[in-house]
């Protein structure tokens, strides 16, 4: 027991790095004995430090010469030890056994004085602590090692955060390399990447040493302005997201976005940046947003189209947003003009609006008139390779089209004419433009239809208007007519029952005297009664051939008489009153016949009117009936001139109303009814002609009826 107090007191003295206790321990060599520790002391301050200490015996396994009796926290007992009953090597973790015995031989062999280790021992209980070890060799003057002396202290809980560190290392370390999503590490003050993943090279195409050699603006397209303002903001985590374009190795630029943030590593404030390629993200973003776009145009367009007929605005309206949402240069609608058969262009954006607008194509010529004909859609990706292109539109407005795309307009099977739309860059569009272009043809179709039928009945109800009030002008004529023959019928009773009244009246009175005078005055009377009768009669046929005109208008029936004819059949007719009349009739006929389309009991009647009106009023003389053709005017003209009283100019304007006597009518040879020169003048208008008289009272009168050529 001394032997052992003795050993672990030296022991204490050799070990020269111990903490600071054991060197306290060191003091006690001290050669003031006052200081000298007790061994119960020295106990006490191992057992609170948990250091052990050992004396190794330099054979198999280790036997224990020495062991502190603070080695019960590992659930061992010094007798343990000492009584052979535990080796050290079996207190020694296996799995680090063999490392241990390797090491301590390389020590032997490399003849150091001490050594540290570190390895596991497993207690009592079966549990398991990390130990570190000091060991010094102890040698004799032959240098054969003897034993060894040395302390373990417990480390496990320091072994368990290093572990609990590395594992933690390791794991982010993992997280970094091994981790698909492209990592980088930034020092924000020079914007180099200090480090960057494995894919973070893949997305760029560089390797990973070219990725450390680059800064933040070979990578981002943004200008460097905003490339510093971002990380700012990124520094003071104002923002932690960023949505940028990045250039690749390629060129080729994708849209990331970046969750950032700042991290402290080896001493520097970095920026820890994770990257995710998002251009396809923002590519149907965009396409979503341009079909959204796209959907809300063609409602609009349909219910604008719906709600009106003024065509051009809607289609104007509706080309210009065509074109800006396509992102095309010009959009165009064709449509088909049946009349002539050709393709017209009925609206056009600007600025060629003025130039494309009333363009005229055959129905086969150019893209549209393929269209047309196989009445399908076209999307040409370049029209320069197409030869059903026509190029002279793009002639006359200096624009070259590339991209085209042409869709039918269609209206019950039938094609009423196309839209065009162009760029003049090769492949602008695709699929989806092409469906909406063919949406938003099916309602530009109806439109045009409705408009079509809209401007036809707008038409129709103008000439229905002007026929309408063609047709009022008419009744209202009509009426005034039918209200200005009325009055004249109303007239011409009350004139005929005033004519009538004086005949009437004389004959009532000579048949009284017939009846009541004296007989031998008989005679007389009779006489005077016949003329009276006669000169009733003649009032009576008289107002009946007015009637008759009046009231058998439409009822006459014309036929192609020769006017010459008529002359000699009349004066035939009347050579008794001629020959009693003692007159020179004398006949001045046209050389050929003159035919006219007459009624030809009518026209007769004109000519006896106005040949008993010349002998009625022309004492002695001659009367000359000319008839002659008008060549011009393609009119027949029949004259009756006489050499007779003539009419007195106060009377000339009258001569021609019903019952209108004039003043020459005392002198007359025959009694007079008012109406002659009124028949005439009804029958000529009847037969579409007309009639002047020319007369001078005492030299005579000429009357001229001019008929139209048959
Ligand atoms: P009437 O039966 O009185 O002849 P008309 O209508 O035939 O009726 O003629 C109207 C008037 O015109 C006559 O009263 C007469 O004053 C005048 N008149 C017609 N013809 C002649 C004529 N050839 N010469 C002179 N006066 C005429």
């Amino acid at each position: 027991m001394n032997d052992s107090a003795k050993t672990k007191e030296q022991l204490i003295a050799e070990i020269a790095d111990l903490r600071q206790e054991i060197t306290h321990l060191q003091n006690d060599k001290s050669p003031q004995d006052s200081y000298k520790l007790t061994c119960e002391e020295r106990d006490l301050i191992l057992t609170q430090t948990g250091i052990v200490v050992f004396v190794w015996e330099a054979r198999e396994n280790w036997p224990v010469g020495y062991v502190s009796p603070n080695i019960t926290q590992f659930g061992y007992t010094p007798e343990d030890f000492y009584q052979n009953k535990v080796l050290f090597s079996q207190i020694i973790h296996p799995d680090d056994l063999n490392r241990v015995r390797a090491e301590v031989v390389r020590y032997n062999e490399d003849s150091c004085r001490e050594f540290d280790q570190l390895y596991r021992i497993v207690t009592v209980d079966g549990t398991i602590r990390w130990v570190e070890d000091h060991t010094i060799i102890k040698r004799d003057q032959n240098g054969i090692i003897t034993h060894y002396q040395g302390i373990i202290f417990d480390v496990t809980e320091r072994k368990k955060t290093e572990i609990a560190l590395f594992e933690s290392e390791m794991r982010y370390r993992q997280m970094f390399e091994a981790h698909p999503a492209i990592r980088w590490l930034v020092d924000p003050e020079t914007q180099q990447l200090v480090d960057v993943n494995p894919a973070a090279a893949r997305f760029y195409g560089y390797s990973r040493a070219e990725m450390q050699q680059k800064v933040v603006e070979d990578l981002n397209v943004l200008s460097p302005e905003e490339i510093t303002a971002q990380i700012a903001q990124a520094q003071t985590k104002k923002v932690d997201y960023f949505e940028v374009p990045h250039r690749l190795a390629s060129g080729e630029i994708r849209f990331v976005e970046i969750h950032v943030a700042p991290i402290h590593s080896g001493g520097r404030e970095l920026l820890y940046a994770v990257v995710h390629d998002i251009t396809e993200r923002k590519e149907t973003e965009a396409a979503l947003r341009q079909t959204n776009r796209q959907l809300a145009l063609l409602n609009k367009s349909i219910e604008e189209l719906n709600a009106t007929l003024e065509l051009d605005h809607v289609l104007t309206r509706i080309l210009n947003e065509v074109r800006f949402l396509l992102g095309a240069v010009a959009c165009s609608i064709w449509l088909v003009e049946p009349e002539t058969n050709e393709l017209v262009c009925r609206q056009a954006t600007e600025p060629h609006s003025q130039v494309v607008r009333g363009w005229r194509l055959p129905l086969n010529e150019g893209v549209a008139g393929w269209v047309i004909v196989n009445g399908r859609s076209l999307n040409i990706a370049d029209a320069l390779q197409d030869e059903r292109h026509y190029k002279g539109v793009d002639q006359q407005t200096n624009l070259v089209t590339r991209s085209l795309m042409c869709v039918p307009l269609k209206r019950q099977q039938k094609i009423i004419g196309v839209i065009e739309v162009i760029d003049s860059e090769p492949a602008c569009f695709n699929e989806i433009d092409l469906s909406l272009i063919e949406s938003l043809a099916g309602t530009a179709a109806a439109a045009v239809e409705n408009a079509r039928l809209h401007q036809q009945l707008v038409n129709h109800a103008a000439e229905l208007e002007k026929y309408v009030a063609q047709r009022t002008r008419e009744l209202v004529a009509a009426n005034t007519q039918l209200k200005e023959l009325d009055q004249l019928k109303t007239k011409l009773i009350e004139d005929i029952s005033h004519e009538l009244r004086t005949p009437v009246a004389n004959l009532s009175l000579y048949l009284d005297l017939l009846e009541r005078g004296k007989p031998e005055k008989r005679e007389q009377y009779m006489l005077v009664l016949r003329e009276k009768m006669q000169q009733l009669i003649r009032l009576t046929e008289d107002v009946l051939q007015v009637f008759r005109l009046d009231l058998f208008k439409g009822d006459v029936v014309f036929q192609t008489l020769d006017l010459n004819q008529i002359v000699r059949d009349v004066v035939w007719d009347h050579r008794v009153q001629i020959t009693e009349s003692a007159l020179h009739v004398e006949l001045v006929l046209g050389q050929r016949p003159l035919s006219i389309l007459a009624e030809k009991k009518q026209i007769k009647r004109v000519l006896t009117n106005l040949l008993l009106n010349a002998i009625a009023y022309t004492p002695s003389g001659t009367i000359q009936i000319r008839t002659e053709l008008n060549g011009t005017q393609n009119e027949v003209c029949l004259a009756v001139q006489d050499n007779g009283l003539g009419i007195a100019p106060e009377d000339q304007p009258y001569i021609f109303d019903r019952f209108y006597r004039g003043r020459n009518m005392a002198q007359s040879t025959r009694y007079g009814t008012g109406l002659g020169l009124s028949v005439v003048k009804d029958v000529v208008a009847l037969h579409n002609g007309r009639v002047e008289m020319d007369s001078e009272p005492g030299t005579g009168s000429t009357f001229r009826v001019w008929l139209p050529l048959a």
